[in-house]
């Protein structure tokens, strides 16, 4: 796949710029800004190095540095009273930094290994996670860990690293799943790129969660990576590509709902028609685009379901609960299974450190936010943490690890899988 840079023109709008009244109210909202209490590092503070370089100042390490810190988490957008597009903002500052700026010779092949070749080839990603497995299985993992060969900083990044599931999802991209409750829907399932061999076993709930309510599940073939990590990177361009395959795999399939159990991927596929300015079919795909948790609460998940006897407590994920503004439907989705009790921690909105591939990137401040995150969860007495994003499953269950009490880290999927399994 061609074009890992972005192109001209991405970069900060004059008027989405504009819009910030310099107030301030977001600054607590801001997981950087809590941690660090620098302006710089605030939405208010980003937004003006924007403002700056919009007006002709250089790209500096500076501004790079500042820039590249945000988690794009959005939280700054739900507080912002004036309705600053923060999101649209620094994708579009991350796209300028990128069309801008040289990178070092090994920085631009890994990124283009990464970004243009891995994510978007199933097959690719296949052969990958084959590695990681054997890595794993044949006890090469336990070695690499007990001699500490990796030294610290490579030797965080691989604990860190998501495990591959055998079998992978894979196998199922292509098929069609017919309901095992009276038919009602008819839906597509964007079965993710890394997810699709490190959650296996959640693409399968999923999948069988929607059956259990009536849908015809289609997972086509065609469909790609959704280019939502292409987009936090800068690469806008790359992001369209992806981005047109995937309306091209879907948007005439004559389906009711395209569903994404990913709510960093869901965030992405609903702003498809901002990334595809004034294209009629992306506008269509967007509107279809619906985040499992948003799909089931307004159809009114009704199947049998059996006790599910835990505490657990839910965590938002910043993709859903700022990118979508969806916070209700995954509660209310909880408290219809019986016998669960779910508990609020405190500020269940604010980031846990993950972002993508923010936690390998920057990871002090991903675990400084991610032992905050703990300590809030552990004070709940909940036996497991629920959430709606696999990047955040991943950062949990480090969390757990290295703070936790050995809580389960699930999906809400995951618990309405359990619920109806023996109903
Ligand atoms: S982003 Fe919104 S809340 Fe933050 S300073 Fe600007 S106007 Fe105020
Ligand atoms: S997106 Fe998140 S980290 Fe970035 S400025 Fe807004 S609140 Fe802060």
């Amino acid at each position: 796949m061609a074009g890992s840079k972005a192109v001209a023109g991405d970069a900060p709008r004059r008027a989405d710029l504009d819009k910030c009244v310099h107030c301030g109210l977001c600054m607590n909202a801001c997981p950087t800004y809590r941690e660090l209490h620098l302006e710089m590092d605030s939405p208010r503070g980003r937004i003006y190095q924007m403002v700056q370089v919009s007006s002709g100042a250089p790209i500096t390490d500076s501004y790079r540095e500042h820039i590249d810190l945000c988690l794009a988490c959005r939280a700054c957008e739900t507080a912002c009273p004036s309705g600053v597009k923060y999101g649209r903002l620094v994708e579009a500052a991350r796209a300028d930094i990128e069309n801008r700026s040289e990178r070092s010779f090994g920085s631009q092949i890994l990124r283009t290994a990464v970004f243009d070749y891995l994510l978007p080839n199933r097959a690719l990603l296949s052969v990958a996670g084959a590695a990681l497995h054997l890595y794993r299985v044949s006890g090469l993992q336990r070695a690499v860990r007990a001699t500490g060969i990796l030294g610290a900083r490579l030797g965080e990044i691989e604990r860190l690293a998501p495990e591959a599931e055998m079998p992978f999802f894979n196998r199922n991209i292509g098929r069609v799943f017919p309901p095992t409750a009276e038919r009602k829907y008819r839906v597509a399932f964007l079965a993710g790129c890394i997810a699709n061999i490190s959650f296996a076993r959640l693409n399968e709930a999923t999948v069988r969660v929607l059956q259990a309510n009536g849908c015809e599940v289609s997972i086509p073939e065609d469909q790609t990576c959704c280019g939502a990590l292409h987009v936090h990177a800068g690469l806008r361009e790359t992001a369209r590509l992806l981005a047109r395959r995937n309306i091209d795999a879907l948007v005439d399939g004559g389906f009711d709902a395209i569903i994404t159990n990913a709510a960093g991927c869901g965030s992405t596929l609903k702003e498809y028609d901002e990334l595809l300015e004034d294209d009629e079919r992306a506008k269509r795909f967007s509107g279809l685009v619906r985040d499992v948790n948003e799909f089931l609460a307004s159809i009114g998940s009704n199947p049998p379901m059996r006790e599910v006897r835990a505490t657990v407590t839910y965590q938002d994920s910043c993709h859903l609960a700022h990118g979508q503004r969806v916070r209700r439907a995954p509660r209310e989705l909880l408290k219809r299974v019986p016998g669960l009790i779910v508990k609020e921690m405190q500020t269940p909105d604010l980031c846990c450190g993950s972002a993508g591939i923010y936690n390998v990137v920057h990871t002090g401040m991903s675990m400084a936010l991610l032992e905050k995150k703990m300590q809030a969860i552990n004070a709940t007495g909940a036996d497991r943490i629920v959430t709606a994003n696999p990047g955040c499953m991943l950062q949990l269950r480090a969390g757990v690890a290295r703070h936790g009490h050995n809580q389960r880290v699930s999906h809400v999927v995951e618990i309405l899988d359990e619920a109806y399994s023996a109903s």
